[in-house]
């Protein structure tokens, strides 16, 4: 394994985030020992359906929720497809079929939507300020009597901001519309309680909180109707058949409880290792943050570099052992511009030169450090090389950032 040779600075913890030693431990004795399908009644079964309720109720209490609101799912992706495919479903029924959401959703939302357009469903996609945030009365202008379903993200996966979850649940609540939220960001980061914050639906990741890849949960509201998603045994009170993944279960409570101890202190943490990459970075000309400096996660920094190509500048980072990204995961590799970053209102050309730093409380000042001393003369070079640097600094074209 040749990354854990390399001192590597990981900075892209919005992707994806390392296991915690205690989410390892959590998942052995599943892996080994306590093998029984939770479905069968011997003791066997009885042991491994013991370890489900247990993760189950220990997930639902950091939200705020019920034991029997909590679904298990493969990840944040099925979770927001079962979610909103249900809302429709559901809606359809009784003649809504509109839906209202952002045009910064993660494409797992956003993918799901154009579909259902394709269906007959009509979407409003709310604008974004340009500091990244949506307001609850712009979601309340454009809930209307056959609204289905409201689905706002939590925290965007780009940029970082924080949206005023509960007003906008308030709202959906006032006027009788379902509200789902992705907030994969946010859980095991900041603050989430359901009752609070009046969701109805929610979508959380595991590896986003140094938990497994592939395993993530549905809150559902009591009461609210619930579609079945995959067909077959009763596992999932019979929405979502087949055998649990017990093993990545045990290690998504894990984490989410490690997580959540200790949020106060690794928010603090991060909040300050986030601020010195904004002042640090923002002293290099023509740069420029992207979303909120104070509505934001602790751990996300979102810029703009002026006349570069933010794919060009990731390359040469990760030479210098620096892991960044351009924009999410799903959207890195292909040349358009961030689909985010455009919602925002950024022109193409600046929208081009970002960059995502996203730490976690593995990551250190001396992380902080080493990008802090790497992107400037990058950026440098790059613009050296830049046409659209030269005839900017000519006066050819003017500055936009
Ligand atoms: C990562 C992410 C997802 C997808 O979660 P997976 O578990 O990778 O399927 C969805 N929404 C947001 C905001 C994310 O950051």
């Amino acid at each position: 394994m040749k990354i854990k040779e390399k001192k590597t600075v990981y900075a892209d913890n919005a992707a994806t985030t390392a296991m915690s030693d205690a989410a390892v431990a959590a998942m052995l004795p599943f892996m080994k020992d306590v093998y029984g399908n939770p479905s069968s009644l011997h003791t066997a079964g009885q042991a491994a359906k013991e370890a489900l309720e247990s993760a189950r109720a220990r997930i639902a209490a950091r939200l705020n929720a019920e034991p029997r609101e909590i679904y298990f799912t493969s990840g944040g992706s099925e979770a927001d497809n079962q979610a909103i495919r249900s809302a429709a479903e559901v809606g359809e029924k009784r003649g809504r079929k509109h839906i209202v959401s952002t045009a910064f959703e993660h494409h797992a939302v956003l993918h799901t939507l154009k579909k259902l357009e394709r269906q007959g469903f009509e979407v409003t996609y709310l604008d974004v300020h340009e500091n990244g945030i949506v307001t609850a009365k712009q979601v309340a202008d454009a809930i209307r009597p056959d609204t289905a379903l409201v689905t706002v993200m939590f925290a965007n996966n780009e940029i970082g901001t924080v949206q005023p979850i509960a007003e906008i649940g308030a709202v959906c609540r006032e006027k009788g519309v379902t509200f789902h939220t992705d907030a994969v960001q946010a859980v095991g980061h900041i603050p989430v309680d359901v009752r609070a914050q009046n969701i109805d639906m929610l979508s959380l990741s595991a590896h986003k909180f140094h938990g497994p890849k592939g395993i993530g949960a549905l809150f559902v509201r009591r009461g609210l109707p619930l579609m079945t998603f995959i067909e077959g045994g009763a596992q999932e009170r019979g929405r979502r058949a087949g055998t649990e993944n017990l093993a990545a279960i045990a290690a998504m409570a894990a984490a989410l409880d490690e997580a959540c101890d200790g949020m106060t202190e690794t928010s603090e943490k991060l909040f300050a290792m986030t601020d010195r990459l904004i002042d640090g970075l923002g002293k290099i000309e023509h740069s420029k943050l992207n979303g909120d400096r104070r509505n934001r996660l602790p751990n996300i920094v979102n810029m703009c570099f002026e006349g570069i190509e933010g794919e060009s500048l990731l390359l040469l980072l990760d030479d210098k052992g620096i892991c960044a990204s351009s924009g999410s995961a799903c959207t890195s590799g292909s040349l358009d511009p961030s689909h985010v970053l455009l919602a925002l209102g950024l022109p193409h050309e600046v929208a081009h030169g970002s960059l995502r730093l996203s730490l976690s409380d593995m990551n250190t000042q001396a992380d902080v450090d080493a990008i802090l001393a790497a992107v400037p003369p990058v950026v440098e070079y790059l613009r050296n090389m830049s046409p659209v640097w030269e005839a900017l600094q000519k006066g050819e074209k003017p500055h936009l950032i």
